[in-house]
């Protein structure tokens, strides 16, 4: 214990959550220590990175010719390996400074699908950022950790994250995976769902940062209330070409939603019909559990319990359960061997 304790002031062992929509980082004894954007903005010209995390965000949409702004995991699949490892750089750096001799040893949560070369480049960038040991651990297992889940017993939990670029969706039992399929809808997919909505209804064109505001303020997966909310939009008039404002309720935007909420459902029935008998009566019991920013749009526990008829639960800390499940695995050594890719 007070050897631990000791080694604890000298290094900086972290937990990281590689999301495509948000980066965050767990550090032993500490807790979550970053938590920014899966952003990158570059230089086309030099190919020299500019800025990472929040600041690279605030530049999306807004940057002039040479600049690029880049969300290297977009879709759950390493698109731009130089990117990913810059970023991932950048993150561990920040949170390894110099005042710790002990180089840390990490634990990294990746998407499902990635392949073995993926595995391989997101290691290396831990490494050459000062990594000792480097660990990588799916997400959906993470989460589980994360939520508290008893994912070591033989009985099923489902787990369904909701992240920005895909939907992972995940039946684990005795510490592994035993069905997982990931799909390429999540929050990104809901903005451009408003986006378009807007462009079709009202000709007007609308930023992706005003899209996502829209779906977190104004967004709903099933209607609750009977108060109509509404909320000031503004874009540019595709026909006049100026800029306009105008008033968007949440039945619009509800609307707007009902298809990629309704793909995250027909994935999830999917993901029920394929998991094994013994498995799926756990789930009647236990339910499923959400994870990830989407398990935040209001109403979307609702509508999954409405279509499903099982019980829905939403993880306590949706945005943070990767990361934190991923950070416990860290203070196990156990827990870690079972559970790593
Ligand atoms: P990832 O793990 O892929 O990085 P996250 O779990 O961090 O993704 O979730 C990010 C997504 O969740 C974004 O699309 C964001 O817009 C969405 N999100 C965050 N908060 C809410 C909310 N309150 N309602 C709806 N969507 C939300
Ligand atoms: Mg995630």
């Amino acid at each position: 214990m007070f050897i631990n304790t000791i080694m604890g002031w000298f290094s900086n062992d972290m937990a990281i959550d590689l999301g495509t929509a948000n980066t965050l980082v767990y550090v032993k004894g500490r807790g979550i220590v970053c938590n920014e954007p899966s952003v990158v903005a570059k230089s086309v010209k030099s190919g020299k990175v500019l800025a990472v995390g929040t600041d690279a965000k605030k530049m999306l949409g807004r940057t002039p010719g040479d600049v690029q702004t880049i969300r290297p995991i977009k879709d759950g699949v390493i698109s731009d390996f130089d990117a990913t490892g810059e970023m991932l750089r950048y993150f561990i750096q920040r949170v390894h400074n110099r005042k710790s001799f002990m180089r840390p040893r990490i634990v990294i949560g990746v998407p499902t699908g990635i392949t073995q070369v993926e595995q391989r480049a997101v290691k290396d960038a831990a490494l050459s950022s000062g990594g000792r040991e480097v660990y990588l651990i799916e997400e959906p297992v993470a989460a589980a950790i994360g939520t508290g889940l008893p994912i070591s017993e033989p009985s099923g939990n489902m787990i369904v994250d909701i992240g920005g670029g895909t939907t992972d969706i995940a039946v684990i039992s005795m510490d592994g995976v035993v069905y997982s399929k990931a799909i390429r809808v999540g929050g990104d997919k809901m903005d451009e769902a408003v986006i378009n909505y807007i462009k079709r209804k009202y000709n007007l064109l609308i930023g992706e940062m005003m899209a996502e505001q829209i779906k977190i303020e104004l967004g709903s997966a099933y209607k609750t209330g009977t108060d109509r909310q509404t909320m000031e939009i503004k874009g540019r008039d595709l026909v006049s070409g100026i800029p306009k404002t105008l008033i968007l309720d949440d039945d619009e935007v509800r609307e707007s939603l009902a298809e990629p909420v309704s793909q995250i459902l027909n994935a999830i029935k999917l993901a029920l019909e394929n998991t094994p008998p013994e498995l799926s009566a756990d789930i009647v019991d236990k339910g499923i559990v959400l994870a990830g920013g989407g398990a935040l749009l209001k109403g979307m526990d609702i509508f999954l319990r409405e279509e499903t008829s099982l019980p829905i639960i939403i993880a306590e800390e949706p945005l943070m359960c990767v990361a934190l499940g991923a950070g416990r695995v860290l203070d196990d050594i156990d827990v870690l061997k079972k559970v790593m890719m």
